[in-house]
């Protein structure tokens, strides 16, 4: 029986691996983690009986520890007890379905620890994949995707040499805006930016898909994923979702991975891999489609996914500075405390002015996110 542990089981991602879980039968859960869900947290455990529970606060862990006393399982609280579930002795893969860059060190005590990693935390990847990769290498560890792109350049890839890649055709929906102007984004609301018209998704990475800057965050982990510079990752525009990543090998062949917009398919793609399995749900039916289409993206209107090249190619700490200005932007944004045109204003001005170191260790990246919350903090 394979063995999982689950960081973020609560979440959109945590749910459907559940689901895979529940529908095949033959994964043993062995550790969750979660945020403030208790009464979700409390269901799951009840369900797949993992030895160990994670909740962030420690009241909320004391809280869990009540309702189920009956059932012996440790319960554990904030960064320790993400290292716990982690790192779990008996687990082979650590899912990693928690947003934002508390991802990090979770992701590399699993890795210490000899497990797989099934990545959908791609704050990880974006901000320490300069520390991530070697370390998969030296304590010969995989990282099999999650995110549904990767997933199927992952797919495309298969029985490939490792430097065939000419260049990473990375599909975009384009977000509920695509086709507006700069002047109509002024208006936009917290819960029309929250409308997603192909997939669903948590909060912040729905926000984060209408602005763009969700591929932008894509584009940095491929490069980290597939070893590609900028310069061979192409985003382009593909309303239906149908098509979910390419590759365009040296000899011109293109090779896609199609199918519904169904995030348990890479999910249960990265567990099992290199096996696949029968799934439930829809399946592609191209005479239903009367056409696919595809644009080149607004980069002028739609700023974050220049500014996410931009800090790519400038490498070192940029990235975190990227991603953590936008996640504290996105954050005031639900809040309705700034428009929506700003989160991207945010990330651009907190990328000119934290200073930029080109080697940073894992220390080093923590602070810069706490540099940026800081500078955001007193100037917003
Ligand atoms: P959600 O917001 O739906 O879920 C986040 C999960 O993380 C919840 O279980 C939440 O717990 C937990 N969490 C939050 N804070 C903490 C904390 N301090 N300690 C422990 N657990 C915590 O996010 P998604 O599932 O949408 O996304 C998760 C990751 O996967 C992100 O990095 C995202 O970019 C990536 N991803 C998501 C996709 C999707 O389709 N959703 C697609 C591809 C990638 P609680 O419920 O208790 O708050």
């Amino acid at each position: 029986m394979k063995k999982i542990a689950i960081l973020g089981s609560t979440g959109s991602i945590g749910t459907q691996t559940l689901a895979i879980v529940r529908e095949q039968g033959d994964i043993e859960v062995t550790a969750l983690a979660a945020g403030s869900n208790v009464d979700l947290l409390e269901k799951q455990i009840r369900e797949f009986r993992p030895k160990i529970a994670a909740v962030w606060e420690e009241d909320g862990a004391r809280d869990l520890k009540t309702r189920i006393r009956d059932l012996g399982v440790s319960v554990v609280s904030g960064m320790e007890g993400l290292l716990e579930v982690a790192a779990e002795p008996k687990s082979e893969i650590l899912v990693t379905a928690i947003v934002g860059m508390l991802g990090i060190r979770p992701t590399i005590a699993a890795m210490e620890a000899g497990k797989d990693i099934a990545l959908a935390n791609k704050e990880t990847l974006v901000t320490a994949g300069h520390l991530i990769l070697p370390l998969a290498k030296r304590r010969k560890v995989r990282i099999l995707p999650v995110d549904s792109e990767h997933s199927a350049i992952f797919q495309c890839l298969q029985g490939e040499r490792e430097n065939a890649i000419h260049k990473i055709i990375l599909t975009a929906s384009g977000g509920p805006f695509r086709g507006r102007t700069k002047e109509e984004l002024q208006t936009i609301r917290p819960q029309d930016a929250l409308r997603h018209p192909n997939w669903t998704m948590g909060k912040k990475i729905t926000i984060d898909s209408s602005t763009l800057v969700n591929k932008g965050l894509e584009v940095m982990e491929a490069k980290w994923l597939f070893g590609v510079d900028a310069e061979q990752i192409e985003v382009t525009v593909h309303p239906q979702s149908v098509i979910h990543s390419a590759v365009e090998f040296e000899d011109g062949a293109v090779i896609a991975q199609l199918g519904t917009p169904d995030m348990r398919l890479p999910i249960q793609y990265a567990l099992y891999y290199p096996d696949r399995r029968s799934l439930s749900g829809a399946r592609l039916d191209l005479f239903a489609r009367k056409s696919l289409t595809f644009e080149k993206p607004d980069v002028k209107t739609f700023r974050g996914l220049a500014l996410a090249f931009a800090a790519m190619k400038r490498g070192g700490n940029m990235p975190t500075v990227f991603n953590a200005a936008n996640e504290k932007a996105v954050a005031l944004f639900l809040k309705e405390k700034i428009s929506y045109p700003a989160i991207t204003e945010m990330i651009e001005a907190c990328m000119e002015e934290i200073n930029f170191l080109k080697h940073p260790d894992l220390d080093q990246i923590l602070e810069t996110e706490a540099e940026v919350y800081q500078l955001i903090e007193s100037r917003w």
